[in-house]
């Protein structure tokens, strides 16, 4: 009867405490928000803003493990967690993996390639970095993005000033456009003992910067970064001394795998392996958790294919589920909104 705690309560909280009620603990979710997809199915809800250091310390006393599913919680909040229980994976992931910047120099300090990238404060920052790596290139926040937020594309040298405005003057970085050949992710998962499973990785479509497919095995000429990929993904999770699932993305290119980015978390990129993988993501994160062996990662499927339902489709449950190999899992989210994931199909 032991009891993990959950920092952030969306979609990735919900599969992650399913998986975890399966194998017998209860979970309890701590969330600023009014809806939580997570709560619905969580013996215990804790509703605070990840900074009221009194409600952590509450929440601490209750639980006998923690982890996050949502990366933009401040770290001086899982820092102060931390000094009370458990936290995994550590707040030093997350720190590196909070900022575009930081990650990228981590990352090559590993070996990894990334985009060309400049570090941009100011306009005329951004005009010296956009000189220095050409057009087209995309100025990102460092911080806080997600599904294409946070990030606007440069096409020409005149496009500056509005790009910066459009940003509104935050801590930025430039990249360099990367001509790629496809999108795939490595989902590694690491257990206490250091010991790791990898996932097939996935080809990952993305459509308006949002996460649209993920298809395993991914095509050949993609596959065939994966080694490398994956041998980078060991050396990060090694260095950060990762506990649980760690996601980077990746550009396949004909220079060989380019880093985009890491979440150190179960990924939407990964939740094909519900019913696709023998173990899947959520449950091999809970898992390492808490301290027990890693599970099988091997398909279960010749072929896996998941397809996100944003906000804005129309579906027809019964269309969709016509195809008896479908799997469909909504997130019980009532507020629709343009782009807002709300649920997923996965074939087998
Ligand atoms: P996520 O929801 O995956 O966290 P995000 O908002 O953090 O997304 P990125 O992953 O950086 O954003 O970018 C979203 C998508 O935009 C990428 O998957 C890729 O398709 C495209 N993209 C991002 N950076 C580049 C780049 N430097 N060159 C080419 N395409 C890019
Ligand atoms: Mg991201
Ligand atoms: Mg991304």
């Amino acid at each position: 009867g032991s009891t993990i705690g959950i920092l952030g309560g969306g979609q990735l909280g919900r599969m992650l405490a399913l998986a975890a009620a399966n194998m017998g603990y209860r979970i309890h979710i701590f969330a600023p928000e009014a809806e939580l997809p997570a709560g619905d199915v969580a013996a215990q809800v804790t509703r605070a803003a990840f900074d009221d250091f009194d409600a952590l310390d509450a929440f601490a006393g209750q639980i006998d493990v923690a982890t996050f599913e949502f990366e933009n919680i401040d770290v001086a909040s899982v820092r102060h967690l931390a000094t009370k229980v458990a936290v995994q994976p550590g707040a030093a992931a997350l720190e590196i993996a909070q900022d575009r910047l930081s990650e990228k120099a981590f990352v090559h300090e590993l070996g990894g390639a990334t985009a060309p990238y400049r570090a941009v404060d100011s306009l005329p920052e951004l005009v010296m970095a956009l000189d220095a790596l050409g057009t087209p290139a995309l100025l990102k926040t460092r911080r806080m993005g997600y599904d294409g937020k946070g990030q606007v594309r440069i096409n020409a040298d005149s496009e500056a000033e509005a790009a910066w405005a459009a940003i509104g003057g935050q801590s930025c970085i430039l990249e360099g456009f990367v001509q790629f050949d496809g999108e795939f992710s490595v989902l590694l998962a690491r257990g206490q003992d250091g010991d790791t499973r990898v996932y097939d990785v996935p080809h990952n479509r993305h459509d308006g910067g949002i996460l649209a497919t993920s298809q395993v095995p991914a095509p050949a000429d993609i596959a065939a970064h994966a080694p490398e990929a994956m041998a980078l993904a060991r050396r990060v999770a090694e260095r950060l001394d990762y506990v649980g699932l760690l996601t980077l993305e990746f550009f396949a290119t004909e220079n060989g795998p380019v880093f985009n980015e890491m979440a150190p978390r179960v990924h939407n990129s990964g939740h094909w392996t519900i019913e696709g993988a023998r173990v899947s993501q959520f449950e091999n994160h809970i898992r390492a958790v808490c301290g027990l062996p890693l599970g099988n990662p091997a398909l279960t499927a010749p072929s896996v294919r998941m397809t996100n339902l944003l906000g804005d489709a129309v579906h027809d449950w019964a269309t969709l589920l016509a195809d008896p190999n479908a799997h469909l899992h909504l997130y019980g989210k009532s507020e629709v909104k343009t782009g807002r994931k709300m649920g997923h199909v996965t074939w087998l």
